[in-house]
């Protein structure tokens, strides 16, 4: 009589008996022999994280990291490398009996747009063996309206995580855009703002702590599946956005503090040009930000806006810039490929004229490319040097408006 080969159950016993080379399984014994399976994965992984965590990056090591791929935004490189620091420390933190709890504090960063605040946030997650992914705050809405509920930004990293919860629940989450669900006018109840405060409560959530039932395979297309709970309490949350016009609200924030004694002398320190970098809590405020979530953002920094010598420095200097990009993919195919340095020069010029940003840089050097990629591969030559003159010609074909669309 065929017979589980684990319990000895027959086949009458059994749902199912499942049959190999001279052997059978049942299937209760086959769900054991799962569970154990993922149990010891899951203690390896932390075995893993555990032993890496004994050697924790120092927040100087992680800043020199960051330094090889991100140009400039030292004060936010320097928030960043201690935030994740102390993320580790907390989430190697003993339960002892001092009372002494080490909370989180999530991020939160202010610089315009293509200023490298995702960039960040992309390299310290390659650094990291946690979890991570970004989200971005514009397609979030209440629970019930069109959008993807709060919840969803949870169902990303659980995805990411393998459905690992416990590895989940100490990963890191970048929420892309966070200014866009700024309150929009100063009385909430006068129109329903459904993709403002609401959500602004509902994120509330996440960033405290709290346990969040997350739909696995993300909100409405499914409604039927199983919600799996999610404790945040120590996920970290990294916040990026441009608040665009915010500079407006510091200017009048720092003009209005300048009265009394000493005001005068306060007054001649202020960098009108870089007004990003005095920005405080206040001023999210005044944006639109309710204070409870810029209660749970403890740490807040900015990004500079980049200027021609930084524009300079990303084409040439990162370690997988742009050029270096274009070097690699010709040695592929065995072709030295050089610049002469005008060409840069020219393409940082070209950027900031038209107001492309680092983003921009790309585009331009793609366009340049373009021709020399398509015909390089068949003429068999060994190298190629782009002149300033080539340059020149082929971006003068290009439609700018295009590489601005880019
Ligand atoms: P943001 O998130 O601030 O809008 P991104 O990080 O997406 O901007 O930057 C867009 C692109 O511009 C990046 O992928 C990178 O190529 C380049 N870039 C922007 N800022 C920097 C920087 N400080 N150093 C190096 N590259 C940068």
């Amino acid at each position: 009589m065929e017979r589980c080969g684990f319990c000895g159950r027959s086949r009458k016993e059994v749902g199912i008996l499942i049959s190999g080379n001279d052997c059978h399984i049942c299937d209760y014994c086959a769900e054991r022999v799962h569970e154990i399976i993922s149990e010891n994965l899951k203690s390896s992984v932390k075995k893993q994280f555990e032993v890496e965590g004994g050697k924790l990056p120092k927040p100087k090591d992680l800043k020199a990291f960051l330094d090889d791929y991100v140009i400039g935004q030292d004060e936010a490189k320097k928030t960043l490398a201690v935030a994740v620091y102390n993320h580790y420390k907390r989430l190697m933190q003993k339960e002892t009996d001092d009372g002494v709890e080490i909370e989180k504090s999530n991020i939160v960063m202010v610089g315009s747009t293509g200023t490298g605040k995702t960039l960040l946030a992309k390299t310290i997650a390659k650094k990291l063996n946690v979890p991570f992914t970004i989200v971005d705050a514009t397609v979030l809405t209440q629970a019930g309206y069109v959008g993807e509920d709060i919840e969803s930004i949870l169902t990303r990293l659980l995805q990411v995580s393998d459905y690992d919860v416990e590895a989940a629940e100490r990963g890191i989450v970048f929420i892309d855009e966070i200014d866009k669900i700024a309150r929009k006018g100063d009385n909430p109840s006068i129109t329903r703002d459904v993709s403002g405060e609401g959500v602004q409560q509902g994120l509330l959530k996440l960033l405290e702590g709290s346990v969040v039932n997350v739909p696995p395979q993300g909100g409405r297309k499914h409604p039927d599946q199983k919600c799996i709970p999610v404790n945040t309490k120590n996920i970290l949350f990294i916040c990026g956005g441009a608040f665009d016009g915010i500079e407006r609200r510091i200017a009048s924030r720092l003009n209005t503090k300048v009265v009394g004694y000493g005001a005068q002398k306060e007054q001649v320190k202020v960098d009108q040009n870089n007004l990003l970098q005095y920005v405080s809590p206040q001023d999210l405020k005044a944006f639109g930000l309710i204070p409870e979530i810029i209660g749970r953002l403890p740490l807040l920094c900015h990004l500079d806006q980049l200027d021609r010598d930084a524009l300079r420095r990303i084409l040439t200097e990162p370690k997988n810039s742009i050029i270096k990009q274009y070097v690699k993919l010709f040695a592929m195919d065995d072709v030295e490929l050089t610049f002469d340095e005008s060409v840069f020069d020219f393409i940082v010029d070209t950027a900031v004229e038209f107001k492309l940003g680092a983003r921009g840089l790309r585009s331009i050097v793609e366009t340049i490319m373009i021709d020399v990629m398509y015909e390089m591969p068949s003429t068999g030559e060994k190298s190629m040097r782009i002149t300033l003159e080539y340059a020149k010609e082929k971006l003068k074909k290009a439609n700018i408006e295009k590489l601005k669309a880019a």
